[in-house]
């Protein structure tokens, strides 16, 4: 088995996946670490769905590797349907992405968890994974961590932040789940089912601190995408704390599967299809880079210098102690810059954050954790790995006008009349 790799990305979700691949389009050779047996991770393994913006406005601002998926998906008939054009299919997306690695040229090694980094000189020397063959130790002359939860940071000592300043609880978890075989021009509106459901919990039908009905349509006919159950007070990064919410958020998704099948127009013949393969982690470990990119900047539509993605999508803080959402949105048509700093942590000249877990703030952050904000964040990681590598330099001594350059090539978007 080789061990020795340019560059080692850690976690095939959003990130990871085009972190990997930008990192080989440099000619490098890369390996991608993922624990589970298939790539997407919020995408698949937490069933989340539908892509939740990448425009401002009538302009897309998200476009590099992330449309590459979408033309692929498209191509597949797995993307977007009439009541829900953003809606995507898991298993299509597994494919996708699977194939998007493997024809730029990286290795994927499965069913291998992350457990150690070995740090002297700032550099992290050395992984280990935990698999069915014991633990392995891989080496690479960079690091991408696109765990999501900063796990290869934290393992190799840099400064990691946990949820909001005043308790440290961060956004809660929810599991996803889908309804099959469902009657939808019988359901009733939104505003309804949220009636129906608030008076189900005030009954004691229902016990979840979800306020309201949320519910997307999914590719499928007949098929309905609940992001509704909500455990609140867990950590991500705690194993005994992330098995209590996964047994709290499948009761919540059963109970409230069943009153749907028993009370609400539409359901009576329809049945819980699938809960996610697991819980959906919004937010855990935030890793602290050389800047630190707030909620403040982000809705005034801030620019950077060094920026290396784009967002619009609003600040949205789901309540990490019970009831309610806080959304606050840009001005219409307007969007942020990530700067470049946000991915390089403090202390470590060899790793990279390629994942949710870039160096922000709790308000931030629950705003530039979707879909397609943290596949723009891990093709601009991929990059800047993949130049690190071949010029043999430290992360933080790649110009960030070399990976804006590389960006544009690869058809990424940066700033109004910006190109190649
Ligand atoms: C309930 C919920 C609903 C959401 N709804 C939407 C939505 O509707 N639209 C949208 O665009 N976004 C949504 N999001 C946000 C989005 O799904 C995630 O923020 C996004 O997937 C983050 O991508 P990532 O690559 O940073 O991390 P992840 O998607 O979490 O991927 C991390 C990957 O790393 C792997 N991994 C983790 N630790 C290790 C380890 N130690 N060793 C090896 N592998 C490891 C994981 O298995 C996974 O594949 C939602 C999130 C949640 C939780």
């Amino acid at each position: 088995m080789k061990t020795h790799y340019d560059v080692i990305v850690v976690g095939g979700g959003p990130g990871g996946i085009a972190s990997a691949v930008a990192a080989a389009r440099e000619g490098v050779d890369v390996l991608l670490v993922e624990r589970y047996g298939f790539l997407g991770g919020g995408a698949t393994a937490m069933l989340v769905n539908p892509f939740m913006t990448f425009f401002a406005g009538d302009k897309q601002i998200i476009v590099g590797i992330f449309q590459e998926m979408l033309d692929r998906l498209s191509e597949m008939g797995a993307y977007g349907t009439k009541d829900e054009p953003m809606a995507f299919d898991a298993e299509a997306f597994k494919i996708a992405a699977e194939r998007l690695c493997l024809e730029a040229g990286v290795e994927l090694m499965y069913h291998a968890f992350l457990a150690a980094g070995e740090v002297s000189d700032g550099k992290i020397q050395s992984i280990r994974i935990a698999t069915k063959a014991g633990l392995k130790e891989l080496t690479a002359k960079v690091y991408v961590d696109s765990t999501g939860d900063g796990d290869l940071a934290y393992f190799s000592g840099a400064a990691v932040e946990k949820g909001r300043d005043e308790d440290g609880f961060a956004q809660p978890m929810t599991l996803n789940f889908r309804m099959a075989n469902v009657d939808i021009d019988r359901m009733p509106s939104r505003e309804a089912m949220t009636e129906a459901y608030v008076a189900a919990k005030g009954a004691g039908v229902i016990q979840c601190p979800r306020e309201d009905i949320l519910y997307f349509f999914a590719t499928q006919p007949g098929v309905v995408h609940f992001n509704q159950t909500r455990v609140v007070k867990h950590d991500a990064t705690d194993p005994k704390s992330m098995t209590e919410a996964e047994v709290e958020a499948r009761r919540q998704a059963w109970q409230i599967a069943q009153w749907l099948v028993k009370s609400v127009p539409g359901f009576e013949k329809a049945y819980l299809q699938q809960t996610a393969p697991q819980l959906g982690v919004r937010e855990s470990r935030r890793v602290i880079g050389d800047y630190v990119l707030t909620s403040e900047e982000l809705l005034s539509a801030c620019k950077f210098d060094d920026v290396i993605a784009c967002g619009s999508y609003p600040v949205d803080i789901h309540n990490p102690t019970g009831e309610g959402t806080v959304i606050k949105r840009l001005p219409e048509g307007q969007w942020y810059d990530i700067p470049y700093r946000c991915l390089t942590p403090l202390g470590l000249d060899n790793l990279l954050i390629g994942s949710r877990c870039i160096s922000t703030t709790h308000a931030a952050h629950s705003a530039i954790r979707v879909v397609p904000i943290v596949f723009a964040i891990g093709h601009a990681a991929g990059v800047a790995a993949g130049l690190a590598a071949a010029r043999g330099v430290s992360v933080r001594n790649v110009p960030y006008k070399d990976i804006q350059s590389k960006l544009l090539k690869q058809k990424a978007f940066l700033r109004d009349g910006w190109s190649d």
